[in-house]
């Protein structure tokens, strides 16, 4: 059984100018101690469907289909008698079961509230402990994420550190209760690079010590080359292809995961970054057909028409793209 299994999901937002169908129809898995990048540019629907997936939707947003199960446990409200249930139950598995690294540390830490504070609520949250017990796991877990001399800044407040060092305590608030699931939105993205590569160092080290499994979502590929054992790319709503590392690095299918690999800054390569052309698709009127057809070099007149047939290629490759019936049509008539 996998550790987290979403099937089907759909999740719309409703606003003065219509309907938003921000993720439309996925399904994917979470297996334990995978590590899973969901890949795509911002309005993709990679950070809606996390967000979902902790319950954490804006109150505009809401799931209208599909579901989400964590250890086999349906977690979507709608499997709840009514609403107190639902958020009594999530409030028990938040930070507990799954925990979240956010983007920019300042949105989730209390400005006037110490570290020590903040890190030992989120453990007494969760177990019985007492305060001498907290503080020492507190101390623990800050040093465990890099953080120099615990025992003194345990009392600074958040703005006595640097971007780097509050992420790494959003890292050691995420690990308190060690879950089984750590989810992180963009952690890297508010970062300079030599930080960034110290985090994402910090947030591998941690899964493998914890055994944990991890989604990490990202618009940058190079992000999750080190880190991800399987990729999905999603765009319009929809993940367009899935696969291993290597599938996804070195035999992409999708020309939107071609696209994508052109903008990974590669270090050894002076090669100019090449910006894929072209905005993603309205998803208050989505796309009948594929959702990338006004981007897409190789557009065919079946793309803008149909949504593309999904192609397996192996037990974790999976494309949805008209280009491989195309490609099969040509060998037939040439056969
Ligand atoms: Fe491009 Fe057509 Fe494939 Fe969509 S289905 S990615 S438009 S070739
Ligand atoms: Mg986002």
């Amino acid at each position: 059984m996998a550790l987290l299994d979403v099937k089907n999901l759909c999740v719309d937002f409703h606003t003065d100018q219509g309907t938003v169908h921000a993720v439309r129809d996925i399904s994917f898995s979470v297996g334990e101690s995978e590590a899973v990048g969901i890949v795509g540019e911002s309005g993709s629907g990679k950070s809606v469907t996390m967000y979902s997936v902790m319950g954490l939707l804006a109150g505009n947003g809401s799931i209208t289909g599909g579901s989400v199960s964590l250890n086999g446990q349906e977690i979507t409200e709608s499997a709840f008698p009514d609403h107190k249930a639902y958020e009594a139950a999530m409030d028990q598995i938040r930070g507990n079961q799954m925990a979240m690294i956010f983007q920019d540390p300042m949105t989730f830490l209390n400005p006037v509230v110490k570290i020590g504070k903040q890190i030992t609520e989120v453990i007494k949250n969760h177990q019985k402990v007492t305060d001498a017990e907290a503080r020492a796991r507190a101390i623990e877990l800050m040093g465990q994420v890099g953080i120099p001399s615990p025992e003194k800044r345990l009392n600074q407040y958040p703005h006595e550190f640097s971007g780097g060092m509050r992420q790494r305590i959003i890292i050691a608030i995420a690990l308190a209760n060690n879950p089984k699931l750590i989810i992180a939105d963009e952690p890297t993205t508010a970062l300079d690079v030599t930080i960034q590569a110290q985090v994402l160092d910090l947030i591998r080290d941690m899964k493998e010590k914890m055994n944990s499994s991890v989604i990490m979502i990202t618009h940058d590929l190079g992000v999750v080359a080190s880190l991800c054992d399987r990729i999905l790319i999603m765009y319009g709503g929809k993940i367009v292809e899935s696969g291993s590392d290597r599938e996804i690095f070195y035999d992409p299918k999708h020309p939107y995961t071609r696209g994508l690999l052109q903008c990974v800054h590669n270090p050894e390569k002076k090669e100019k970054l090449k910006p894929i052309a072209g905005s993603p698709p309205d998803l208050l009127k989505p796309p009948a057909g594929c959702p990338f057809v006004d981007r897409c070099p190789e557009a065919m007149k079946v793309c803008k028409l149909y949504m593309p047939e999904v192609t397996t290629y192996s037990a974790t490759h999976q494309c949805a793209c008209w280009l491989e019936e195309a490609n099969r049509r040509k060998g037939e008539n040439h056969g």
